[in-house]
């Protein structure tokens, strides 16, 4: 494919084009990994505060550009302003923490059996990365995965999602006037990833596949890598749980689900979806939570007054409304929402209607499937143990969440429940300095903290006779 061809972007709020990128392919992959392959060596031998101080001029210039950069997510990816403006702090600082972690590789010495062996363990980069990110944050996830290679000493080559390369370019432009060497932070944006992930898994030089995005592609991508030993970190769907028992302040656990469901429009992969609360309490939670979610005000992220966004596609669109008409169809309560919205200007977006369901059950596709849009969809449960089995009863594990005042319990289900991620009394357990990641069908390694440099490491052991 020839490289002079462009794809348009487009804002999902309006409809109207909002620019275009270069259409990659095959080809412009190759040439990144030999763009990539040529500045490893040097970049592997800088001293790891060279390369920390690049990540934290990168952070500086981040946080400096942090209007810029929120309007252009906005604009591209449809988020309110205030919510973009919050991805791009997060977004930065994972190169302010990997900026630190990079002086943080530490070695080993190891006593031998021998009086005259010495062992000495010292931490490598992998080498070459090739990572795809997704679109719902589509800054952060960028910095998540640039930020830890780099630290480490590996280059990278990174395909962003083909609806928001704008947002990507931007990224890599500022990696660049950070003083980041050609060639070791390298992006090629398409509106095809099939030939790109293809030449990510079979080309022997790329050494570690980061992707986060769907639990489908995920597996596609881990199956092919495997021919070729490539160590693959991925960030997958989610199905959380979201659990109140009647411990909880019924009214505080509602206002709490309403503000992390709604979040991105519902797009992302730690949103509650699954609802379940305590029988006794299940009609002032369901009040409040109603009450909230008639609240949302949806419209296009650039007015301050919108909470809620569009959907980022028609398809997502279709996908939300065919699980709430499932929903319905089998007994589902509708309490709010449950169509697109189509006044006025929101006619020319995807905008879906903040959706409330109750008595919800386990034949709907909600209680099964990812949901990634503004449902939420609530199940009464009675005993503890009826409520942890039915939350762990999904493939996926990636987060989920408790109310309760009950310390035993709360022990208990951080114990019980299989997710990488608890949130106790908490809708926010993110953060740069804390290990992300899911288990089962939600994905292999962590990113952020201090594992998530882990992923662009390899061990190397040498063995002294003196
Ligand atoms: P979603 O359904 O949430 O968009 P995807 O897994 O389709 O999730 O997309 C996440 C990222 O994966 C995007 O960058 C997308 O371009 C990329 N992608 C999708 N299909 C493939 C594929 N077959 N090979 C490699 N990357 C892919």
């Amino acid at each position: 494919m020839s490289s002079s061809m462009r794809f348009a972007v487009f804002n999902p709020a309006t409809g109207e084009r909002i620019g275009s990128a270069l259409d990659g392919g095959a080809d412009e992959a190759r040439a990144a990994i030999d763009a990539a392959c040529a500045a490893f060596p040097a970049w592997a031998a800088s001293g790891a505060y060279e390369r920390a101080a690049k990540l934290y001029r990168a952070y500086e210039l981040v946080l400096s550009k942090r209007d810029e950069l929120a309007r252009l997510m906005t604009a591209e990816q449809g988020k309110p302003l205030k919510m973009a403006h919050s991805e791009v702090k997060y977004a930065a600082d994972f190169l302010l923490w990997f900026a630190e972690e990079a002086k943080r590789v530490y070695g080993e010495t190891i006593p031998s059996a021998r009086a005259d062996q010495r062992f000495l363990v010292r931490r490598e980069p992998v080498g070459v990365v090739g990572a795809i990110t997704p679109w719902n944050y589509p800054v952060s996830m960028i910095t998540r995965k640039v930020a830890p290679a780099l630290a480490a000493g590996c280059t990278i080559v990174l395909k962003p999602a083909e609806t928001t390369p704008l947002c990507a370019l931007a990224v890599f432009e500022i990696f660049a006037e950070a003083g980041v060497p050609n060639g070791v932070a390298n992006v090629v944006t398409s509106s095809n990833p099939v030939p790109i992930g293809e030449v990510f898994c079979t080309d022997p030089r790329i050494r570690n596949i980061s992707f986060t995005g769907s639990t489908e592609v995920g597996r596609k991508l881990y199956q092919r890598a495997a021919a070729q030993f490539k160590r693959v970190s991925l960030e997958l769907g989610g199905h959380a749980p979201f659990i109140v028992f009647d411990d909880a302040d019924p009214v505080h656990a509602a206002k709490g689900a309403a503000a992390v469901k709604f979040l991105n429009t519902g797009q992302a992969c730690i949103s509650p979806n699954r609802i379940f609360v305590q029988r006794s309490i299940a009609g002032p939670f369901l009040e409040t939570l109603q009450k909230r979610v008639t609240a949302q005000r949806v419209g296009n992220g650039m007015d301050e007054t919108s909470t809620v966004g569009p959907l980022f596609s028609q398809r997502a669109l279709d996908k939300v409304d065919l699980q709430v008409q499932d929903a319905i169809a089998r007994g589902a309560k509708l309490l709010a929402g449950g169509n697109r919205l189509v006044d006025g200007d929101l006619a020319r977006g995807f905008f879906y209607a903040p959706t409330l369901l109750s008595e919800v059950t386990a034949d709907m596709r909600i209680y099964r499937e990812e949901t990634f849009g503004p449902v939420a969809p609530v199940i009464v449960f009675d005993t503890e143990q009826e409520v942890l089995a039915m939350a762990n009863d999904t493939g996926y594990g990636l987060a989920s969440y408790v109310y309760t005042q009950n310390l035993s319990r709360a022990m208990r289900m951080f114990e019980g429940l299989q997710f990488g991620i608890v949130g106790i009394n908490d809708i926010n357990p993110t953060s740069a300095a804390a290990p992300f990641g899911g288990i089962k069908d939600s994905g292999l390694g962590r990113e952020g903290a201090r594992q998530g440099i882990e992923e662009y490491l390899e061990t190397k052991l040498g063995g002294f006779s003196i």
